[in-house]
Parts: structure tokens; C-alpha cells; sequence
């Protein structure tokens, strides 16, 4: 599925790439038709301020043409931190004695579901450690189930994504019949010898197990599937050109490319030796340019980053191609409910601790539209049936109305007086971008109908 071996030679070969040749990648990816790995690999090869200039203003522009100014929201929702593994880089690994041991009973995921709701949000991220006996799909489906139950009329959660170690295929499918979006699963690493020391015990030390999962779960009928890899633990380019290898080889095998990629970056977790020394730190500038070349790659793939990132760098990167961000983000069960806001508890420390409303002004100021739009996956258009819609460049014409409605929805149930009068600013401004009349007529009629009363309408 991945030619391991080869990644080393090809980015040797493709770092030797002209001036020219790297001018022809831009513009091929200009044309929004995707990169292969070697052109990945010349892209992340090339240094020097002009190729890289050349390469973030091609990034932003792609991400204009396929997914405008909007970006999505979420909360990740923690309901075990009970683990089997030993991930050297993770809090939750079972060697870490200090740490607090939790697993919500399903009364304390609808309290948590229903903080979450308070806070604005319709989509959460449901994550957990692996357990197989205390926290194996009876409870997962449980806890999806809880979640779904809770709220009433606009404020109640419509999506829930969820990113929980590899299941059998019945497990998969069982995950599918509950609604579930997106099923997540992160390779941390591509490269077999790291992934080894990485992960020296339990469950997730099978290398072959943890790659074969998203097959697994698409062949079960989960076609959203979200990838990954954890920054800082093998060389960058690596990895990058890992994770395009392994979204091409899903496109040719189910017709549909991953719907997302997570870029998560370690940080500090307590008596994680490796999230303390990390082995290849990945800098800022970096990091911007994997976002951006992966833009470049997959040109509708979407791109999550977490709260992971500092506030003022994660607003930087925006632009560069991310489509989805977490906000307020609690990494232990319990977090958003806990007095003490379960900092015993926690995976890994939170950088960004803006409240969402914060997240919301500071996007809103530079002009990104922030969505709590759950309609795709709700109308069906999911897996090839969503990239149909995506790629002649369908996504905007439904994505623009229902981002601003499902804003107008935040803005008057969530919204504080001046938050209100900044989205209804922007608002307005992004009605005039909607180049159907029809639509626009009719998203005006629907804005009227939610300042009346009515929720949750979307096209
Ligand atoms: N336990 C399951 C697993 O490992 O696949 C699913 C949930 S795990 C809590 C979610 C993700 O957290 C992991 O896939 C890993 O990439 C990330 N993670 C672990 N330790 C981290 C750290 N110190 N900093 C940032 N992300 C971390
Ligand atoms: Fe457990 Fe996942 Fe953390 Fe590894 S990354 S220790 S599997 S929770």
C-alpha cells in the first residue's frame, strides 16, 4: 500500500528537482488536480523565500477556489483516559501512575455533551484511550448514543466524529448503524522502526493492524474516514509524503480519498519521555509549509488543526489551507464539567485556551466565516457521493449559505452583543459572495426564518 522503502530515494531524487520544474508543480496544483508523491516531495524539498512565497500563495488560493473563507468547528470530548498501550509521547500511557484514571459513566457524557452544547458547538470529536474490555464498542456506542440524546431543538449535538483505537470490521459496522461522521484514526508515525520504539507494548504495537484500520472501517461502510500523523516523531517530509501514499491508495481502492487529515504537533504530557525531548521537533515555519503543501496534495481533503497550536499561530495558518479548527478544547474526561477542569486527568497540555467565543471574534476579524455546518453528512453526502459534490467545485455553493446559517444560529443563541454585531457584519458582507441569486434569495429567506424561531436549516 506504501512503498516504505522507497520514500528515502524518492525524496533524495526530488530534492534535486529545477527551478523550473518546481514552478511546473505550482501551477499543476493550481489547477486543483492534486500532487503525486514526488511532487509533494519537490515542493517540500524546495527552499529559499521566493519557492516558498510561491508555494503559500498557491496554498491560499486553493483553498479559496474549494472551500472559501469558512472554517469549522468542534470540541473533542474525552470519555476514558484508561489505556493499554505505552505511547512514549502520550499521557494516557499505561506507565504513567500519576495520572488520574477515569472513564465517564454515561450520565457524565451527557453532562460534558451538554457543556459542549452551552458553549455553541453541534459537532464533537468523541476520544478515548484504548481499553478493550472496559471501553470496547458496547461502551463507545453507548456514549454516541448519550450524546445524540442530549439538547433539545437548535441547541443538540448533530455530528459526532470519533477518533478511538482500531475495531473489528462488526465493530465498525456497529459504529456506522449509530451515525457516527467521521471515523479518525492517526498512524502517529509511517515509518516502521520509529513506530516500533514509539510504541514498545499492547495493542497499538502492531504497525500493520493500526494501517490496515481505515480499510477496515470503509469496507465496514464508514466512507468518511479521517488520517493523521503525529508531528516530532520521524522527519516531516517522510511522513507527508507517507500520509499522500496512503490517501491515494484509499482513492484507488474505494473511490474516495480520506475526508480529512489531522496535523497534530506533540506537546508537553506528563511522564511522556518523548512529548518532553522530542526526537524531530517541527518548526514553525515548517509546519506551515506541510499545511500548505498538503493543501496543494489533496486539494479536498479537509485539514484539522487543534487547540494544539498557540492561539496567534494557529490564526496564521488559517489562510494556508485548514478547513477545521477545535476550540475550548478539554483533553481528560470529564474536562469541560470538572471543577478542578481535570488537569489530574489530561492528556497532553492545550496551547490555544481561548474560549470558543474568542476563537469565533478572532477568525471572524480576518475575515474567515466560522461554521458549525453539519449538512453534508446529514443529506447523505458523504464519502464519493460528498468528493462528487466537492470537485467541480459544488462544495461552495451549498457550503457558503449553510456556514452563514448555521453562524446566524450561533450568533443569536451564543452570541454576546458584540460578537453579534461583528458576525452580523460579516454576515452580510459574505451574502453578497454568494453568486447564485436563487441561493442567495433563498438563504435570505431562511436567515429571516432563524431571527423568527426556526433552527437547524440548512440546504
Ligand atoms: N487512543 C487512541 C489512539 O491512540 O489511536 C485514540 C485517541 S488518542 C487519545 C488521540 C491522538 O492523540 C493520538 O492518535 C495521538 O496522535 C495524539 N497524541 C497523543 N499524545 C500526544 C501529545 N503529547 N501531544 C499531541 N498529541 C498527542
Ligand atoms: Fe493510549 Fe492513544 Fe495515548 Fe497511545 S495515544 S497511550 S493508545 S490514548
Amino acid at each position: 500500500m506504501i512503498p516504505f522503502g522507497e520514500i528515502g530515494h524518492l525524496l533524495e531524487r526530488a530534492s534535486g528537482a529545477s527551478p523550473g520544474e518546481v514552478d511546473s508543480i505550482i501551477r499543476k496544483a493550481r489547477s486543483l488536480e492534486g500532487l503525486t508523491p514526488y511532487e509533494t516531495g519537490v515542493l517540500l524539498c524546495a527552499n529559499g523565500k521566493d519557492v516558498t512565497g510561491a508555494v503559500f500563495e498557491a496554498a491560499r488560493d486553493v483553498k479559496e477556489a474549494v472551500y472559501g473563507r469558512r472554517l469549522v468547528l468542534f470540541a473533542p470530548l474525552y470519555l476514558s483516559n484508561l489505556c493499554e498501550n505505552d505511547c512514549l509521547y502520550c499521557g494516557f500511557r499505561r506507565g504513567n501512575k500519576e495520572l488520574g484514571r477515569r472513564v465517564l459513566t454515561l450520565e457524565e457524557i451527557r453532562s460534558e455533551a451538554e457543556a459542549i452544547i452551552e458553549d455553541g458547538h453541534k459537532r464533537v470529536l468523541v476520544v478515548a484511550g484504548e481499553d478493550r474490555e472496559r471501553c470496547g464498542i458496547d461502551y463507545i456506542e453507548k456514549a454516541v448514543r448519550a450524546i445524540y440524546s442530549v439538547g433539545t431543538g437548535g441547541g443538540k449535538i448533530r455530528r459526532v466524529n470519533v477518533n478511538v483505537a482500531p475495531l473489528t470490521e462488526e465493530g465498525f459496522r456497529r459504529l456506522k448503524s449509530i451515525h457516527i461522521g467521521t471515523y479518525q484514526l492517526f498512524q502517529e508515525t509511517y515509518h516502521p522502526e520509529t513506530y516500533k520504539k514509539m510504541h514498545p507494548n499492547g495493542p497499538k504495537s502492531d504497525f500493520h493492524n493500526r494501517l490496515a484500520a481505515l480499510d477496515m472501517a470503509q469496507e465496514a461502510g464508514i466512507d468518511d474516514v479521517g488520517m493523521g500523523v503525529l508531528f516530532g516523531l520521524h522527519d516531516y517530509r517522510f511522513e507527508v509524503l507517507a500520509l499522500v501514499y496512503h490517501s491515494l491508495h484509499l482513492e484507488a481502492r474505494y473511490g474516495v480519498g480520506p475526508h480529512t487529515i489531522s496535523v497534530p504537533r506533540i506537546e508537553p504530557a506528563n511522564n511522556a519521555p518523548v512529548s518532553l525531548c522530542i526526537p524531530y521537533e517541527v518548526s514553525d515555519d515548517d509546519f506551515m509549509k506541510i499545511i500548505a503543501v498538503l493543501r496543494l496534495a489533496v486539494p479536498y481533503t479537509g485539514l484539522i488543526i487543534s487547540t494544539r497550536e498557540r492561539a496567534e499561530f494557529r490564526d496564521r495558518l488559517l489562510g494556508l489551507g485548514v478547513s477545521q479548527i477545535s476550540a475550548n478544547s478539554r483533553t481528560s474526561p470529564g474536562g469541560y464539567t470538572l471543577e478542578s477542569g481535570g488537569r489530574r486527568e489530561e492528556q497532553f497540555s492545550i496551547a490555544d485556551k481561548r474560549t470558543t467565543e474568542d476563537v469565533i471574534r478572532d477568525i471572524s476579524r480576518y475575515g474567515f466565516s466560522p461554521s458549525f455546518c453539519t449538512a453534508c453528512y446529514r443529506t447523505g453526502r458523504t464519502g464519493s457521493e460528498f468528493m462528487g459534490h466537492a470537485k467541480p467545485g459544488e462544495i461552495q455553493r451549498f457550503c457558503l449559505p449553510n456556514s452563514i446559517l448555521s453562524f446566524k444560529e450561533y450568533l443569536i443563541d451564543y452570541g454576546s452583543d458584540d460578537l453579534r454585531e461583528i458576525g452580523d457584519g460579516l454576515i452580510k458582507e459574505q451574502i453578497t459572495g454568494i453568486k447564485d441569486r436563487k441561493m442567495r434569495t433563498a438563504t435570505l429567506r431562511k436567515i429571516e426564518e432563524i431571527e423568527g424561531g426556526k433552527r437547524d436549516l440548512y440546504f
